[in-house]
């Protein structure tokens, strides 16, 4: 029997006593590893985090934990080529795994470094000037930000296993906030891996980070009002615990990172053979076969001025003809396997349904694909070909409900930016939208229309986009998050969600007092 996934929890590595389930390898079908379908000790981990992790992290100043995160980052990096083989049986390529693993130790540098730039060397950040409240000058007002006392419970989804850990838990560190961190059950050994490596550095004080492989039954009933809860996955999850009677009693802080129906908008100024048009098509072309379609930032609707849909589907087409599928360890494969046969057969509802209201015209979801590796084996992994599909009726509801998260997108006509920004926004808030244009004036239309809807805009044209970070990258310095069905929620976005972790005070009192407080030894 393959070995059971532990749990590190109050400072020590348990092993469930339950069975488990198994998980198994999305390229093979071979088990990989168990992990327990028991909950664990919730109060003994909230207990370790709120009275060992979080004091050790407060003693240490902003500046003292943003070097932890260097140390970290830079302890990691020597492992990477570890943690790539493991990742392979995610089913990722090798390029895949760069993302996330590459992707995670890069946000956990850019936050360090951020860290020792931007924060001071005391505990308490002074947020905003001092203002002066009494006419005479004795009285003012001074807002402070300083860390929380709870836990920072953060909970990820499958396809960012190390990447979705550390996207939370720098910020997290960084603020003094100690993290319990539980991963998706398919992909939890890789979280376990890499887990292992920051616990055996012993950078980190003990408590400041926790990791639950089991399931998380009881977890929520037990946070406070200085707890947090970050969550990513699905819209269903999302909705299930922001709704939780003890998130909303004891206002636990809340954030959410759902699906997303993700969009590219071809501007109208673009015609066949501009270097937009290749940008947008290859932009396309990434995002749906770039971790199999598995990124919540993926592009799931294309948006194509109606005459040039031809032009459009034909060069995507073209391009996705040459991506070959298979055994993601063997390097002249393009796209690898879906993380789970689960996954696979959500991604076939969902086409299923999207089918109703778009027709194919690449791709089938149910057979071998074209260009797959002969040492792959199309039953026992969790294969799929990309799928391209094309709605000549955009005005259908399903193109802008239903997310299939695979190697997956839906071109889709429009006529007039006002209708672009229409169909956009039919997305109910969405992580990111592209506007690829080299006029100016479409693009400043569409940010301001479209704005609204998104946490983050890529506006790409010729002459950045060599430059351009890409439409799925959740670069460490922007918001990573969106309204609406996209969950509510804001990650990332450099210092910003350090504040996430931290409680704003007003300070009134003496000008004298609070100079002392931001400038003393405490202080900024
Ligand atoms: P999921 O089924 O919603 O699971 C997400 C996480 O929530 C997992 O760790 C899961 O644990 C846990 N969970 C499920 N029910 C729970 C409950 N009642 N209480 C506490 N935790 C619970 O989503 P997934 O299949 O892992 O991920 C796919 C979805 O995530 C996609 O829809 C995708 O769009 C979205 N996603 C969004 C982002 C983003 O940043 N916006 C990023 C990646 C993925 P188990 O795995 O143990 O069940």
């Amino acid at each position: 029997m393959t070995q059971i996934l532990s749990s590190y929890i109050g400072g020590v590595w348990q092993a469930p006593r339950d069975e488990g389930t198994t998980l198994l390898d999305a390229a093979t079908g071979a088990p990989v590893a168990r992990i327990s379908t028991k909950p664990v000790d919730y109060a003994a981990v909230l207990g370790h985090a709120r009275n060992i992790g979080g004091p050790a992290l407060r003693e240490l100043n902003f500046q003292e934990r943003a070097g932890l995160l260097t140390a970290l980052a830079k302890h990691l990096s020597g492992l990477i080529p570890d943690f790539t083989e493991l990742s392979l049986r995610t089913g990722a390529t090798r390029r895949d795994a760069t993302v996330d693993i590459d992707g995670g130790i890069g946000t956990l540098f850019v936050y360090g470094g951020k860290g020792a730039k931007e924060l001071p060397a005391g505990k308490i950040l002074l947020d905003g000037e001092y203002e002066q409240l009494g006419k005479g000058g004795t009285f003012g007002l001074q807002h402070i930000s300083v860390p929380r006392l709870g836990a920072a419970v953060q909970i990820n989804a499958f396809n960012f296993p190390v990447w979705g850990m550390l996207e939370k838990l720098a910020p997290a560190l960084l603020a003094g906030a100690p993290s319990v961190v539980k991963p998706a059950s398919q992909t939890a050994y890789l979280t376990e891996m890499v887990v292992r490596a920051i616990i055996d550095s012993q950078i980190l004080p003990e408590g400041a980070l926790q990791l639950v492989c089991g399931r998380p039954d009881g977890l929520l009933d037990q946070l406070t009002g200085q707890d947090s809860l970050s969550v990513t996955g699905s819209r269903d999850t999302a909705a299930a615990l922001r709704r939780h009677p003890v998130i909303a009693s004891n206002s636990v802080r809340f954030t959410a990172e759902a699906d997303s129906l993700n969009s590219s908008i071809l501007a109208e100024d673009v015609k066949a053979g501009d270097p937009e048009f290749d940008i947008f098509v290859k932009g396309l072309v990434t995002e749906m076969t770039q971790k199999a379609g598995q990124k919540c930032t993926a592009i799931r609707r294309a948006f194509v001025p109606a005459g040039l849909m031809d032009a459009v589907q034909d060069a995507v087409v073209a391009q996705l003809a040459k991506i070959t599928v298979g055994n993601p360890a063997d390097e002249s494969t393009r796209m690898g396997a879906l993380a789970s046969q689960r996954q696979r057969t959500d991604v076939r509802a969902a086409v299923a349904t999207l089918m109703s209201a778009a027709r194919p015209v690449f791709g089938d979801p149910q057979t071998v694909p074209e260009n797959f590796g002969v040492d792959a084996d199309f039953e026992a992994g969790a294969f799929i070909s990309p799928v391209l599909l094309r709605a000549d009726d955009p005005d259908r509801e399903e193109v802008h409900a239903v997310e299939a998260f695979g190697p997956v997108s839906t071109l889709l006509p429009y006529e007039g930016i006002e209708q672009a920004l229409d169909y956009v926004a039919r997305g109910q808030g969405s992580l990111v939208t592209s506007i690829v244009t080299g006029d100016d004036d479409f693009a400043t239309r569409a940010v301001l229309g479209s704005a609204p809807w998104h946490g983050r805009l890529l506006v790409v044209n010729a002459d950045n986009a060599a430059e351009n970070s890409g439409h799925g990258s959740a670069m460490p310095h922007a918001v990573h998050g969106g309204p609406g069905r996209a969950g509510g929620g804001e990650e990332l976005a450099g210092l910003r969600s350090v504040q996430h972790h931290l409680q704003r005070t007003a300070v009134q009192g003496s000008p004298d007092f609070l100079a002392r407080l931001g400038g003393g030894e405490e202080g900024a």
